[in-house]
């Protein structure tokens, strides 16, 4: 069977809510999913990889790709740079291969300009309180960026009725099998199987 074109999914949700280890686990686990790795101007937190986690780059080098249009969607966040490459998209896509973006609500927004078919997902924490606890125990950020983030968080979720699903992450195996079943369901659609082989059965070419 020939492959067409990849899919796209992007995950969004306020931070903490667990969406990076998701994505990247869904990831893992299906065949013929790749996760994006995004340039970001953030330093990387204790335990983070360039080239695994985020491509760390400094503003200058941000600006330049900006510039040369190298981003499919960039913006700024808690005043660092994220970006998504555009090439790197259209290469995964254009090969046949399923994407996988966590990203915040204004670069999914901007991501369905380029690829309007993109399923959007939005994973809520089950509770504020929960929210903020999972905050706390990452403890990468400071109490007054912890409370930042809450404040952020609350304007952000404000976004989740732009998004096609919703997904609750109160349990993570289960927020994972429902990522994954929406990925699966989109793959099953009509018009994304290449089914030409049966088309010519049934149009009578054998
Ligand atoms: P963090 O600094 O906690 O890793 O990520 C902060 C926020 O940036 C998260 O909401 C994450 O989804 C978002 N983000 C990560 N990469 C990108 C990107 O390439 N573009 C956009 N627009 N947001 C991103």
């Amino acid at each position: 069977m020939e492959r067409g074109r990849g899919l796209v999914f992007v995950v969004s949700a306020p931070s903490g809510a667990g969406k990076t280890s998701l994505c990247r686990d869904v990831a893992g686990r299906l065949p013929n999913l790749k996760y994006a790795i995004s340039y970001t101007t953030r330093p990387p937190r204790v335990g983070e990889v360039d080239g695994r986690d985020y491509f760390f780059v400094g503003h200058d080098a941000f600006q330049d790709h900006v510039e040369k249009s190298n981003f499919v969607e960039w913006a700024e966040i808690y005043g660092y740079l994220y970006g998504t490459s555009r090439a790197w998209m259209a290469d995964q896509v254009g090969h046949g291969v399923d994407v996988i973006l966590d990203l915040d609500t204004q670069g999914a927004q901007a991501l369905r300009a380029v690829y309007p078919d993109a399923a959007s997902i939005y994973l809520l924490p089950p509770s504020l309180d929960i929210l903020r606890e999972r905050l706390i125990r990452r403890q990468s950020d400071t109490p007054e960026e912890v409370e930042k983030r809450l404040q952020m968080a609350c304007i952000e979720m404000e976004s989740y009725r732009q998004y096609d699903y919703v997904i609750v992450n109160a349990e993570y195996t289960t927020a994972r099998t429902e990522i994954e079943a929406i990925i699966l369901a989109k793959r099953a659609r009509i018009g994304h199987i290449d089914l030409t082989w049966l088309d010519k059965i049934l149009g009578g070419d054998l």
